[in-house]
């Protein structure tokens, strides 16, 4: 976990923008880790679910360079993913909706959404 005064030099990373997406970070941002450290688990009788056991496979990850700032949305998101699985996740996003989302397709057909092609840019890699 980081410190307070880690936590605000990760904010400020890149001015209080989410890494990923851009967005404004609003209260209750999270702390990700660009390469994963992958949380170990095991099972918790009592609780009947695998809990955190407090360890991680790559404990080494857990270091303010290897932290980024992150929305909330793209940190669930982005899970245990390296970034370029990350990448792979979002550019297949339109596909599941032309597949899975009624409301999407219906609301395409009605010229609410139109699509482009091009590339999943991060926010970080267009912020200098
Ligand atoms: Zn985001």
């Amino acid at each position: 976990m980081p410190t307070k005064k880690e936590r605000e030099i990760i904010f400020n990373k890149f001015n209080g923008r989410c890494a990923y997406c851009g967005c404004e970070l609003t209260k209750g941002w999270h702390v990700d880790e660009l390469e994963p450290c992958i949380r170990n688990h095991r099972w918790d009788r009592q609780k009947r679910k695998f809990v955190h056991d407090g360890t991680y496979q790559h404990p080494e990850r857990l270091n303010i360079d290897n932290q980024m700032p992150a929305c909330a949305s793209c940190n669930i998101n982005k899970h245990s993913e390296s970034l370029e699985g990350f990448r792979q996740l979002i550019a297949g996003f339109l596909k599941s909706l032309n597949r899975d989302s009624t409301q999407y397709k219906i609301a395409k057909r009605y010229g609410f959404i139109q699509e482009v092609e091009k590339p999943v840019v991060f926010y970080f890699e267009t912020f200098n």
